[in-house]
């Protein structure tokens, strides 16, 4: 089973995905991390991302080398990953080893912006989770206070609104809810109440499922 969730940054994709993995027992690819990652290398190699040739040996590289990290988390980097993420030759690259991951046995999790549009259209559960714009700051804020990290509200309120309208209006793969994904609002909701209403939604899903196999 290929469980995708698309969502704007702080709506808790994150925080679902990887309790479903720890449910289920499915790996979780968070698509973000690669985008991030991408845009540290080319940070750190002033490498140019427009580049077809220069974006695929790009991402060859960070996948296979360093996928998580605090540096990943900057502010610079969160910016500079929505900034690359409209580049189709960075966009492309990224695709095979996304699709590929989806498709391993027994099936997995993946979040990020164009999952349930792009990258597995054909999932088998396909969730957009979404929360408002304050309360989605209000976590990011709460998440850099508590790494240590100083900083200001009206900061992260900015960096998040800039990065919803740069991952919105982009014309390669924006952030959009796809015609049949379900849509939770997670802004007045605990990570176990949303985690209850996906289990819902997937079981509501295996059991159609069944019902087609077994007709
Ligand atoms: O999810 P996260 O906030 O870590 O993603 C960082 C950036 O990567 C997003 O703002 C978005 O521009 C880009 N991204 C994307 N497609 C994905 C995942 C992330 O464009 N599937």
């Amino acid at each position: 089973m290929i469980i995708a969730i698309d969502g704007p940054a702080g709506a808790g994709k994150g925080t679902l995905s990887k309790l479903l993995a720890d449910y289920l027992g499915y790996p979780y690819l968070d698509t973000g991390a690669l985008y991030r990652a991408t845009a540290l290398s080319f940070i750190k190699n002033a490498a140019d991302p427009e580049d077809p040739t220069v974006a695929k040996s790009t991402v060859e590289s960070i996948i296979i080398d360093m996928i998580d990290g605090d540096d990943l988390r900057t502010s610079e980097v969160t910016l500079a990953s929505s900034k690359i993420a409209a580049i189709p030759a960075v966009r492309a690259a990224l695709l095979d080893y996304q699709r590929k991951f989806a498709h391993r046995p027994p099936g997995a999790i993946l979040d990020g912006r164009d999952i349930t549009t792009v990258v597995v259209p054909e999932a088998n559960v396909k969730l957009f989770v979404t929360a408002l714009l304050e309360v989605r700051a209000l976590r990011r804020y709460q998440e850099l206070l508590d790494r240590g990290e100083v900083s200001i509200y009206d900061k992260v309120l900015t960096e998040i609104k800039t990065r919803d309208e740069q991952d919105k209006t982009r014309t390669s793969a924006p952030m959009r809810k796809a015609d049949d994904a379900i849509e939770i609002d997670t802004s007045y909701l605990k990570p176990l109440g949303v985690l209850r209403i996906a289990l819902n939604i997937i079981s509501r899903r295996q059991k159609e499922n069944f019902k087609i196999l077994s007709l």
